[in-house]
């Protein structure tokens, strides 16, 4: 678990032609989720992307349990990040794509299974370990998505639009187990979406982005309740 703070964090395209994040500053407590919300083209993506380390800086700071780390590899991080397009490895079973990070890091096997089968739990995967990703429901896949990347017990966790591939019935169910989840961990999450209905049911606090610049940051019913 860790804070987030964002410092006039800007990212500009093409020599300052276009500013897709400009003076964002956000501070985000430890074990919170909060919800970076606004229409799309707004920056939303960019400044999650920063945040992870995978797009550079171009001014601001991003840090992280107190630490500046602009500079710091996206691997040496601390965060793990789920995105839309969730490609699990099809050829191996839900246990193994859970478990492929912990063995790359060559965590002992019995250590492996005890994190998977925790994590399994947590989000009622339990049934389903020995099978392919073909041969789950979406928002079973979505789940392991999931569970790879909270395996590994990151500090911050990252959601980039993860329900927009689900089907509408599905994204209303994944909502609540995704608050669920994160209520359980307790792990600092900044969640990214441009639907307002997510944002208004699943944050601790909601952060409106428009062009780049934050306009709002409260709690879901401050921002949502006014006439
Ligand atoms: P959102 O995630 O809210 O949809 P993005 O962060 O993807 O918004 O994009 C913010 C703005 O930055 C948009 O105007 C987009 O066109 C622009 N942008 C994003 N990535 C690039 C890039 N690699 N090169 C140039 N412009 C980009
Ligand atoms: P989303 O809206 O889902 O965040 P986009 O479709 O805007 O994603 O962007 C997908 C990819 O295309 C990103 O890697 C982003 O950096 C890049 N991109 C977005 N807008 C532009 C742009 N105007 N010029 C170049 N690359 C862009």
């Amino acid at each position: 678990m860790a804070t987030v703070a964002l410092n006039n964090l800007t990212k500009q395209y093409g020599n300052g032609a276009i500013t897709a994040v400009k003076d964002l500053s956000l501070d985000i407590a430890d074990g919170e989720f909060l919800v970076l919300v606004g229409p799309s083209g707004c920056g939303k993506s960019t400044a999650l992307r920063m945040i992870a380390g995978l797009e550079e800086i171009t001014g601001g700071e991003v840090s992280i349990a107190g630490n500046v780390v602009n500079d710091v590899h996206a691997r040496d991080r601390d965060i793990a990040m789920v995105f839309q397009n969730y490609a699990l490895y099809p050829h191996m079973s839900v246990f193994d794509n859970m478990a492929f990070a912990l063995q790359i890091a060559k965590l002992p096997t019995a250590q492996i299974e005890q994190k998977v089968n925790e994590v399994a739990a947590i989000l009622q995967l339990e049934p389903y370990l020995k099978r392919r990703p073909g041969q789950l429901s979406g928002g079973q896949r979505q789940r392991v998505a999931m569970g790879r990347a909270i395996v590994r017990q990151p500090a911050v966790f990252l959601m980039d639009e993860p329900l927009s591939n689900l089907d509408a019935k599905l994204r209303v169910q994944m909502r609540s187990e995704i608050a669920r989840i994160q209520d359980r961990l307790g792990v600092t999450t900044i969640y990214v979406t441009h639907d307002q209905v997510e944002a208004m049911t699943m944050g601790d606090r909601v952060a409106l982005l428009k062009d780049g610049m934050l306009q709002q940051v409260d709690t879901p019913s401050n921002i949502y309740d006014r006439p």
